[in-house]
Formats: structure tokens, C-alpha cells, sequence
């Protein structure tokens, strides 16, 4: 728990994208590509200016997310690591994430991409048929999925990730076997298997409520899953999180962070923080971000960041509870010892009746020490999760 408290994450929004996809609700924007430049001074500046408060505390793993980290161009992309470099502890052995659209790569850029330090690529690819690409408005077909990940692998990383999404409109489980055939006769290390969900405010909820399209079909998406379950088991892949898979020991440790509620930083319009027992993000749009970047001081504290527009202070319930439904999340799930070690209170005084609901509800067990979902209910977490919600807690967490 100590290493877990002293050493922190990086994350950097890149808020860009060619287009916006059908049903995205990221902090993400199409059209704003002039602002590239005076996006990566302000993550540089920005880093400077964090990097006093952070002092003896090391980074063990960055994560740039959007958006779509790969469409920075080299230069821009350049500023911002050595940025990162300069004003943080980063351990010899930290992981470094980027996420790509696979339409936005080629041989050269991942090659520069690696030479920066990057060793972990996370491609957003969705699906293997054209026609599903195209539903999503997706930039990227599928044979430049197969060129992006060939390219990859000659650019030297050996640690991939690749996003697939099931119950597509229109997807039959046969399409979806598909998909997940290809994906894993590729080879990656890592896999992230999510089912369409409906976000508010997208274009594809609106055409969903106006009729115009069907919602997806719940029931077909818990057929895809328990059928991709058995299928990445066999082909050795270990389940660690509800829609997380690994092979060996490559699970994402950027992402663990978020579930076991340890401390990173984020950087970057709209990024959000967990640091110094505080949740806080930054403005959204990117335009102001760089605005108000460069409107603070070197050297003033959390309270005078005047990018930080939006800031909920410590508050203890909240990250109790926070802790034990991320942790949820996690096939290994709670570990109850070290919960209370970090409250310094009994998880039955706070949790008793959520631990006992759910319990009979079927949702949870105890097993060795640890909470956590059972096999049959990882699709219904939800569920239990929001059975440990404190009232100030957003359900945008779960
Ligand atoms: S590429 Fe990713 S971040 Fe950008 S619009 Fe599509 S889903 Fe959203």
C-alpha cells in the first residue's frame, strides 16, 4: 500500500480526433487541429508546473488516452514527453501507454513513437468487418488494422492491447465470433472486450430514442460475452477486470491504478486527477485549457491552478467507497485487510449492509479475505457496485 500511496500516474488527454464516432462522449473534438501546437506547450508548461508538488515521488506508469493520442504529430508529441521526462521521477521500468487509431499510423510514426519511450500501444480497433466500422464512423478499416499491428511489432512493442466492441446493431454472435477470432490470431498481449452501451448525449442515444435504430440487444451481448469468456481462457488469456483480458502478467498497471483509487495526475484538456486525497479536472475545452494554462503562475499550489475547473476536496466517505467498488471491478476484488488498513475502520461498520445485500442477492462472495463479483454476476456489477455508492459519488463512476 505504501508503494501504491508514494508513487503516482501520469495521464495526458489528447483531445483530438479526425471525426467524431456515432457513439463516443469523450472529451474529444474533431476539426481543432491548429491547436496541436499551442496544445503541447501548454501540456509542457503545465507538467512544469506540477512538478514542484510532486517532488520525490515516482511515476510508474503514463498513459496518453483520448481522443486520439496518435493523430499529435511527432514534433508536438516530443514536446510533451520531454516535458514528462524533465519534470517527474519516471522509473527506468514504468509502462508507457498511447492510444491509436489505427487509421492514424504508419511504420515511420510508431517507430518515433518508440524511440520517445512509448512501449505499450492500446489500438482502438472495434471491429474486423467494414461494414461495423462504417456504423460507427470510424475512420479505419480493417486491413489497416493488420498493417498498424504488423507495424507495431517491427517498431519493436511487445506489449498490445486491442479494443474490440460487441453488439454492434446488426452484429450477429457469428459476426462477433469473427471479430474475436481475428483479433486473437494476431497475438496481442492484451485484450479489452466492451459491449455497445448507449452514453448520453450521442449521436447513436438520439437515433436509438428517435426510433431511427434498435438499442442493443442485452440478452445477445450476454451470449457474446460468456462465449468470448470461455474462448480467451482458452486461448490463455487471464479475465482480471469486467471487460479486461491479459496474457501472463500484462495486465494494464495504468488502469489498475484506477481501480485499486491509487494517485495519478492528469494532464491535458478535461484530464481528471486523483492527487493529494482530492478529485479535480481540468477545463474541457481545449482552446480554454490553453488559455488558462498559461494564466498560472510557476510555483503556485493546487488551489491557484487555473486550469483546474473543477475541484471536489477530501472528503473521507467518498473514497471509501470509491475504493471498494473499484476494486470490485477486479476479478481479484477487494481485499478487505487492506481496506481497513487504509480507513482504519471495520468494512462492516461502513459497508455491512451492501456486503450482506449483495451476498444474497448472489452478486458478491467472500473468498480468502477478499470481496469480490462472482463468475456468474461480472455482467450485473453494476448492481452490486452502486450498492456501495456514497451520496456524494457520481454514478458516472461506475
Ligand atoms: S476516435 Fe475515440 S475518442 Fe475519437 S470520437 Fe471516436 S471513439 Fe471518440
Amino acid at each position: 500500500m505504501d508503494v501504491l500511496m508514494n508513487s503516482f500516474s501520469l495521464y495526458v488527454h489528447v483531445p483530438f480526433c479526425s471525426a467524431k464516432c456515432t457513439y463516443c462522449d469523450f472529451n474529444s473534438y474533431a476539426g481543432q487541429d491548429s491547436l496541436m501546437g499551442p496544445y503541447a506547450d501548454a501540456v509542457a508548461r503545465e507538467a512544469a508546473l506540477w512538478s514542484p508538488h510532486v517532488a520525490g515521488r515516482r511515476v510508474e506508469t503514463v498513459f496518453f488516452g483520448g481522443g486520439t493520442p496518435s493523430l499529435l504529430p511527432l514534433p508536438e508529441m516530443e514536446t510533451v514527453v520531454a516535458s514528462l521526462k524533465a519534470n517527474f521521477l519516471i522509473e527506468p521500468g514504468a509502462e508507457f501507454s498511447l492510444e491509436a487509431n489505427p487509421g492514424t499510423v504508419d511504420a515511420a510514426h510508431l517507430q518515433g513513437l518508440r524511440r520517445l519511450g512509448f512501449n505499450r500501444i492500446s489500438f482502438g480497433v472495434q471491429s474486423f468487418h467494414d461494414d461495423e466500422l462504417r456504423t460507427l464512423e470510424r475512420i479505419h478499416d480493417a486491413d489497416e488494422v493488420k498493417d498498424a499491428y504488423r507495424w507495431t511489432r517491427e517498431a519493436g512493442f511487445d506489449n498490445v492491447n486491442l479494443d474490440l466492441i460487441y453488439g454492434l446493431q446488426g452484429q450477429t454472435f457469428e459476426g462477433w465470433q469473427t471479430n474475436l477470432e481475428t483479433a486473437l490470431s494476431l497475438g496481442p498481449e492484451h485484450l479489452s472486450l466492451y459491449a455497445l452501451t448507449l452514453e448520453e448525449g450521442t449521436p447513436l442515444t438520439r437515433d436509438v430514442e428517435r426510433g431511427r435504430k434498435s438499442g442493443p440487444d442485452l440478452d445477445l451481448q450476454a451470449d457474446m460475452f460468456e462465449w468470448s469468456r470461455e474462448r480467451m481462457k482458452q486461448d490463455g488469456f487471464h479475465h482480471y477486470e469486467v471487460s479486461n483480458w491479459a496474457r501472463d502478467s500484462r495486465e494494464c498497471r495504468h488502469n489498475l491504478v484506477y481501480w485499486r483509487n491509487g494517485d495519478w495526475l492528469g494532464m491535458g484538456p478535461g484530464a481528471h486527477s486523483h492527487m493529494f486525497d482530492e478529485r479535480f479536472a481540468d477545463a474541457a475545452s481545449p482552446r480554454r485549457y490553453v488559455e488558462l494554462v498559461k494564466e498560472t503562475d510557476a510555483g503556485e499550489g493546487l488551489d491557484s491552478m487555473h486550469q483546474v475547473a473543477m475541484r471536489e476536496g477530501p472528503d473521507r466517505e467518498r473514497e471509501m467507497s470509491e475504493t471498494a467498488f473499484l476494486a470490485l471491478r477486479l476479478r481479484e476484488g477487494l481485499d478487505i485487510s487492506a481496506w481497513e488498513a487504509r480507513f482504519g475502520v471495520d468494512i462492516m461498520d461502513v459497508f455491512g449492509e451492501p456486503i450482506r445485500e449483495t451476498q444474497e442477492l448472489g452478486l458478491i462472495e467472500l473468498v480468502d479475505g477478499r470481496l469480490r463479483l462472482r463468475e456468474e454476476a461480472v455482467l450485473l456489477g453494476d448492481e452490486a457496485f452502486m450498492r456501495f455508492l456514497a451520496p456524494a459519488v457520481s454514478s458516472n463512476m461506475i
